[in-house]
């Protein structure tokens, strides 16, 4: 671990996109180089997007969308350095790293394992050139891959990551770089297994870097930069009176995440929450904010926050003559499980059990399993979810309530509701063309706006 104790900035792909951005990126830099921080990148906003839409691509359009991407970079580091021989060394660089990744599209072999070399690129480019653009700006900076570092199991596009390995790695090299008054740009998202394969960990991972990084070297604070005022009421882009909420609980920060707000990487909080370190969610492009501090300190009981999932993956199980029957639940859950579905929502009625899930990798197995004992019916586009946030809020009689009349009044039909296992989270299943509405409503609603 290193000694020297030290702030984590993560900066995501809208803050890296553009001249402005990275120019503010490097004066952000500098005003907490003496908090000696270690600096976390996304790749340049749609980077990731287009380099995994290769699995898709006929081979015949290959090589244009390397060139589209090659264009994206260029285009970036001629509008950021004036001197010609800085642009083409790090062309150099980009180049190179598409080349690789355009040799793995064209072998036409899209395992999980193959999706995450081939996206690694987009991380590995941005991190290079903000290296460059801090050094560039006087501040002495080294770009760090993160498969160094960050140590994961070998669950490809969603690898978690193993603290104790992680922390030795980060102490070995972070440390002395930190002391050397040297700033780091590590590569947000990607992992690396024991035997040396790259992985990720998730979309939106990056989140999940810095925390990852903060954890192992226990550092004061966790900094995610990105592109708005910090955790709002609502997602300030669908709700357009959402306000930004100043100090959050960590518990209630994870439920937003877990429950569809994209600020945050659903797992970004575990780490801090295990170290105790502050999450500060700042706006790369207001300096004038002071953002959302999420702690662990509780700001009191009452609504906090809506959150939302524009589709959710909604799995009827019938069974007339099974369901009482012992054991049951336990066979499905388990069915589930060992597929490494996580199961967001559960309602059961006399002869039927709905589930909602996120993740719909393995489904198809899922459901055979279980129809040798049920009848199974799937709804994939057409349902979305809702979900209340704060402390105490579940057992607050008066929330159901105006829910259920604020969807009377608005004739928005209640598919499922869960009040969560804990009292922080109320959520509800409706029609996904209605979500944006509910949002808006029950917000202004409860927000008396
Ligand atoms: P980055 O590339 O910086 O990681 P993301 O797009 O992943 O940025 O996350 C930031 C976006 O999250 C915002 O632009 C906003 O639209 C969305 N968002 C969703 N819910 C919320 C919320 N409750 N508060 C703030 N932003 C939210
Ligand atoms: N670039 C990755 C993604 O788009 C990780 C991130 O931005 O956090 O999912
Ligand atoms: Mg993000």
């Amino acid at each position: 671990m290193a000694n020297v104790s030290n702030i984590v900035m993560k900066f995501g792909g809208t803050s890296v996109a553009s001249r402005d951005a990275v120019f503010a990126v490097v004066a952000i830099v500098k005003r907490y180089r003496k908090a000696h921080p270690v600096v976390v990148v996304s790749a340049i906003r749609g980077v990731t997007e287009a380099l995994l839409a290769f699995s898709k691509c006929p081979k015949a359009k290959i090589s244009g969308r390397i060139s589209a991407l090659r264009t994206v970079h260029e285009k970036l580091v001629a509008a950021i350095f004036p001197a010609a021989s800085d642009v083409s060394e790090i062309m150099a660089y980009v180049v190179a790293q598409l080349a690789h990744a355009e040799k793995i599209a064209r072998r036409g072999e899209f395992t999980p394992e193959k999706m995450d070399e081939l996206v690694s690129s987009g991380e590995i480019m941005s991190s290079y050139i903000v290296s460059y653009a801090l050094r560039s700006g006087g501040i002495d900076s080294e770009q760090i891959i993160s498969t160094e570092i960050v140590a994961t199991d070998d669950n490809f596009m969603q690898a978690e990551f193993m603290p104790d390995e992680t922390e030795r790695n980060a102490g070995k090299i972070l440390g002395p770089l930190i002391k050397r008054g040297v700033v780091p740009v590590v590569t947000g998202f990607l992992g690396c297994t024991k035997d040396g394969r790259i992985t990720t960990l998730g979309r939106g991972g990056s989140d999940y870097t810095a925390s990852i990084i903060g954890h192992a070297l226990s550092s004061k604070e966790i900094q995610i930069w990105t592109d708005v005022d910090g955790i709002f009421t609502a997602d300030p882009r669908v709700v357009e009176s959402a306000r930004v909420i100043t100090d959050i609980s960590y518990r209630e920060a994870s439920e937003m995440a877990a429950f569809g707000a994209r600020v945050l990487h659903p797992r970004t909080i575990r780490p801090a929450v295990e170290k105790n370190i502050p999450v500060r969610v700042l706006n790369t492009f207001n300096l004038g904010t002071t953002g959302t501090l999420v702690s662990p300190r509780s700001t009191g009981v009452g609504l906090k926050a809506i959150a939302f999932k524009r589709n959710v993956v909604l799995v009827n199980v019938y069974s007339d003559a099974m369901l009482f029957s012992r054991g049951f639940l336990a066979r499905m859950f388990e069915i589930f499980a060992r597929h490494q579905i996580s199961i967001d929502l559960v309602s059961v009625s006399e002869v039927s059990v709905s589930v909602t899930l996120d993740d719909v990798h393995h489904l198809a197995s899922v459901i055979k399993e279980l129809e040798t004992f049920s009848k199974v019916s799937v709804y994939k586009e057409s349902f979305g979810m809702v979900s209340l946030i704060g402390q105490g809020i579940a057992t607050s009689r008066d929330i159901m309530r105006d829910v259920s009349a604020q969807f009377s009044k608005e004739k928005i039909p209640l598919r499922m509701i869960s009040m969560g296992a804990s009292d922080i989270n109320i959520s509800l299943v409706i029609h996904s063309a209605d979500v944006e509405r509910a949002v808006n409503k029950l917000h202004n609603h409860f927000f008396n706006i």
